[in-house]
């Protein structure tokens, strides 16, 4: 789910031709909305050498989708051996359950309840199918129970909703909340700075070949709404529909409901902190 403000990266849609990265694929989902830009990213992620693929997000329950994600692997000679969830919404896990039918593979995700077949996930787990290493790391903030999963060997990092490859992300309170959103893009630009992560692989939006320069820019964004939040509450608006009425004037409508969701994070973040 997208907020606004625009990073560098131009709209695409149709089928992603070849990899993303040496082990990264993406499959686009046909669901282009304000909220999911082009729509959502399905990555199928391998060792080159493997015969077996990890999937992240089979995204929306679209047959003609998930059975695209299963010809691309099989195209690159892999078949499906564990399916991932960055987080509960729709656009990224209601394929799922159909998905791991189709597959017969586990579904694995923080939330225990999402899970099938499979365990949650937990922070320092490793997932290791075909050989790969992908590091889970939890990032709540747009979501409670949003993860992001680390490529060591691509020098990439999938990331979700948390980071997406255009404009920014919303912090959907009140399941999601903003302290916890700071603290996981300082966790994600500690991987930029001292785990050598240079590629984003987002749950929407393009590819970004400067993930150190993403997350100073989310971070960047963030402390601006939050100025221009308590600017607009100092000078009388006091509602949330009030605040995203005056900050996020220049966004388009449709995008106000998702807007007043970050607002209300940001509210409740400014009062714990004594801000307000
Ligand atoms: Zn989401």
């Amino acid at each position: 789910m997208t907020d606004a403000a625009a990073l560098p990266g131009q709209p695409r849609g149709g089928v992603i031709s070849g990899p993303a990265t040496a082990r990264a694929r993406c499959v686009l989902a046909p669901n282009p909305s304000p909220m999911t830009l082009d729509g959502t990213n399905t990555w199928i992620i391998a060792e080159p050498d493997s015969d077996l693929a990890v999937v992240i997000d089979p995204g929306p329950l679209d047959e003609a989708h998930l059975q695209a994600v299963i010809d691309t692997a099989a195209q690159a000679g892999k078949r499906i051996g564990l399916t991932l969830l960055t987080h509960h919404h729709a656009d990224h896990a209601e394929g799922a359950g159909r998905f791991a039918e189709l597959t017969r593979t586990a579904v694995r995700a923080l939330d225990p309840a999402l899970s099938l077949g499979g365990e949650g996930l937990a922070a320092g787990d490793v997932i290791t199918t075909g050989g790969l290493e992908l590091r889970v790391v939890p990032t709540p903030g747009h979501t409670a129970d949003s993860l992001c999963f680390h490529l060591p060997a691509d020098g990439a990092v999938l990331t979700g909703d948390t980071i997406l490859g255009r404009g920014t992300t919303v912090v959907a309170h009140p399941d999601g909340r903003l302290g916890d959103y700071l603290d996981s893009l300082r966790r994600l630009r500690s991987l930029t700075v001292d785990d050598g992560v240079s590629t984003v692989l987002p749950g929407h939006g393009p590819v970004l070949n400067d993930a150190q320069g993403a997350v100073e820019f989310y971070l960047a964004h963030r402390a601006h709404r939050l100025a221009q939040v308590e600017t607009a509450v100092e000078s009388g608006h006091r509602t949330p529909a009030e605040v995203v009425a005056n900050v996020y004037a220049e966004v388009d409508r449709s995008l106000w409901p998702a807007a007043e969701m970050s607002v209300r994070a940001q509210l409740e973040y400014l009062g714990e902190h004594g801000l307000i």
